[in-house]
């Protein structure tokens, strides 16, 4: 049978005939394996079902140009993973585990990896499994670690369209939460976004808590001008992209000015009369905005086209990620 084709399918809707999968009990981690990607066996009192202990991550395997694969930036995904696990108090996964779970699950399936635009889209997963709905207030001891591997596309080879989003004062999560890729964080944000879609027909929603730019829904927010980036500084609030870490060691290689700091709703408004707006992260790398709405007022972003910097920038971390270009900030694991 002939499988589907990365190059039609919609994101994250293909995976891999296997995935990598690690238990915690007793204090310990098991050895991996690879096994067949399908159903789980769970029981219903999962402490993840109830009290939603569960984290993830996403990044993306390349074919290399010269024949094999790499993976880009794995190291920041593990430490990320790692941070997560320890802010929901979950058993913490060795760095060297989930490692090997990710490299061994790449090996296994490299000849599906596709090749660019494509890449293998990888989806750690970790979630408390103990059987006991009387653990509201106790952390899980039992636990699952699996990688899920999807083929996917670029999310532009349609063309890129410059987004609308709408600026919403509210916050997108518990403010000590933001900086956990955790589902909870997702469920949060569904019911602004779709309210917001309704309404205005934008892209995406904003969050603006206290009349400050914080990220949308999956991706942060980056402002451009010739040789200046201004960005949202890290705080707790929000997520700590590898996009956008990745983007402004390039911006700032380049030559560019970049300013990371708190940023304002009146501050941005103003920025985009005449400067850049994009969204950062893994799936879509880096997407123009072209236009922001803000209680009700559509403001252009420059001429509502995508602009010079943001092309720039993301052609300039496509390269790394693709392997086209030297690996000078040791971004690539060979697999
Ligand atoms: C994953 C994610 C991002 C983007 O992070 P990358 O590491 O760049 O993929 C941004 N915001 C949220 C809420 C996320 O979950």
């Amino acid at each position: 049978m002939s499988k589907p084709d990365p190059r039609t399918a919609p994101f994250g809707s293909l995976f891999t005939d296997f995935m990598a999968v690690a238990g915690f009990s007793n204090g310990q981690w098991s050895s991996p394996v690879l096994q067949a990607t399908g159903p789980l066996s769970l029981h219903p009192a999962a402490h993840v079902l109830h009290y939603s202990s569960s984290c993830f991550e996403g990044f993306k395997a390349y074919r290399s140009p010269g024949g094999g694969a790499h993976v880009f930036r794995l190291d920041r995904h593990i430490e990320r993973l790692r941070h997560s696990a320890r802010l929901l108090v979950l058993p913490e996964p060795d760095a060297a585990l989930l490692r090997e779970m990710v490299l061994s699950l790449v090996d296994r399936v490299r000849a599906e990896v596709p090749e660019a635009p494509g890449a293998l889209y990888l989806r750690p997963i970790l979630f408390g499994t103990t059987p006991n709905v009387g653990a509201a207030a106790h952390p899980a001891t039992e636990a699952t670690l699996l990688v899920l591997a999807s083929p996917v596309w670029d999310y532009f080879a349609g063309g890129a369209k410059p987004l609308r989003i709408q600026m919403e004062p509210a916050s997108r999560t518990a403010p000590h939460l933001g900086v956990v890729k955790m589902g909870g964080n997702y469920a949060a944000a569904l019911g602004p976004t779709l309210a917001a879609r309704a309404q205005h027909k934008v892209d995406q929603v904003l969050f603006c808590p206290n009349g400050e730019v914080q990220e949308t829904g999956a991706a942060n927010f980056l402002l451009f001008r010739r040789n200046h980036v201004l960005t949202r500084s890290l705080d707790s609030t929000f997520l700590h992209g590898v996009t956008r870490d990745s983007l402004l060691t390039l911006a700032r290689d380049m030559g560019y000015q970049v300013e990371e700091r708190i940023v304002t709703v009146d501050e941005t408004l103003e920025w985009v009369k005449s400067g850049e707006a994009a969204l950062s992260g893994t799936a879509a790398v880096l997407s123009g905005v072209g236009t922001l709405i803000w209680q009700d007022q559509h403001h252009h972003v420059g001429d509502g086209q995508i602009g010079p910097v943001t092309q720039e920038l993301r052609a300039a971390l496509v390269a790394v990620q693709r392997g086209v270009v030297a690996d000078k900030f040791g971004w690539l694991t060979r697999v």
